[in-house]
């Protein structure tokens, strides 16, 4: 398949990139690993009259760990995140994750920005910034404006970005002391997107109990969603293995999953239970064993 005849840019700077989105408004795309975006014009699912590659913007692309959060530039890579020792160090729900978006020829060609705003349902970095409680950085030529990830996921493919707007960062918390994090999906092969995936963050106090838990899913709505009811239910108790598996139980009622080609309804609220009883187990567990050095 062949997409439609379109215009091919490759601006030199942000600025440059941000006229020609200024100029083209709606019949303009910005083009990064292009994993997404070209197979939608191949079917013709998309059909932009010019095409803005920023894919070589090399200011887009760094790592910056700061005090409290990560600063991922746009155009780096998954390939670069998942291999960053620092990563692994300062967010490592990010380095698990990421090794789960496709397979290592994706990873190597699909970047940051790409994930956070194609904005499939079952991807991985979406889950990830709701769930930590991220932000997005979007410029225009009016200036910056930083979004938080649960303002910035709408639904299916929707984000809050404006045609004239390049995402140009995406800032995910740093792991507290005594933290755990853990993600888990289930995909019908290695390298699928997931059909649902959880993702936990979960900090024990100093006298062995829960002081704080995030627990988010992926594949159950249009958008990431965090559980704060089962959140709340944690926060303050012994972890305990009943207490979590009946606080999971509950999420069956609290969620509403479509039915698709892939699940029905039923399979994913039984997913979206099991893995979140698994990945709340894993953070304890991972917050316990760091425990004893703090
Ligand atoms: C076989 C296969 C399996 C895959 N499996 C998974 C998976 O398991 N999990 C997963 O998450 N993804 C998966 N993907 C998608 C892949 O990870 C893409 O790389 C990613 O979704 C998009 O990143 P990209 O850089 O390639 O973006 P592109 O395809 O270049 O762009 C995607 C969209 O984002 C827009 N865009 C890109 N960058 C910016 C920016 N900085 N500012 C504004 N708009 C921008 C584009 O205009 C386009 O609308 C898979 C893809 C394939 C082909």
């Amino acid at each position: 398949m062949k997409p439609a005849a379109f215009d091919y840019y490759t601006p030199k700077t942000m600025q440059e990139a941000l006229e020609l989105l200024e100029e083209f408004g709606y019949d303009a795309k910005i083009l990064a690993g292009g994993q997404s975006l070209i197979p939608t014009m191949n079917m013709r699912l998309a059909r932009p009259q010019a095409l803005i590659d920023i894919g070589k913007l090399d200011e887009l692309a760094y790592i910056r760990i700061h005090d409290t959060d990560v600063q991922i530039g746009a155009t780096t890579r998954h390939y670069t995140v998942e291999h960053s020792p620092h990563i692994l160090e300062v967010c490592p729900m990010l380095s698990e994750g990421i090794k789960l978006v496709g397979h290592s020829q994706i990873r190597s060609r699909g970047t940051i920005g790409g994930s956070l705003v194609h904005a499939d349902s079952t991807a991985e970095l979406p889950v990830i910034l709701r769930t930590l409680g991220g932000t997005v950085t979007l410029a225009s030529l009016e200036g910056e404006r930083t979004v938080e990830a649960e303002e910035f996921f709408l639904t299916y493919l929707t984000t809050t970005i404006e045609p004239n707007e390049i995402l140009v960062s995406a800032n995910f918390p740093r792991i507290a002391a005594r933290t755990g994090h853990a993600i888990e999906e289930f995909a019908l092969r290695k390298g699928d997107f997931a059909i649902v995936l959880a993702a936990a963050s979960v900090t024990i106090a100093q006298d062995g109990s829960i002081e704080s838990v995030r627990l988010g899913l992926g594949g159950v709505d249009g958008a990431p969603i965090r559980l704060e009811d089962v959140e709340e239910e944690l926060e303050g108790q012994e972890p305990d293995s009943d207490l979590i598996a009946e606080c999971c139980e509950s999420i069956r009622d609290a969620i509403d999953p479509e039915p698709d080609i892939h699940a029905s309804t039923e399979y994913r609220k039984d997913l979206s239970v099991t893995l979140s009883r698994r990945v709340l187990e894993k953070a304890i567990q991972r917050a316990k064993a760091q425990f004893s050095y703090v």
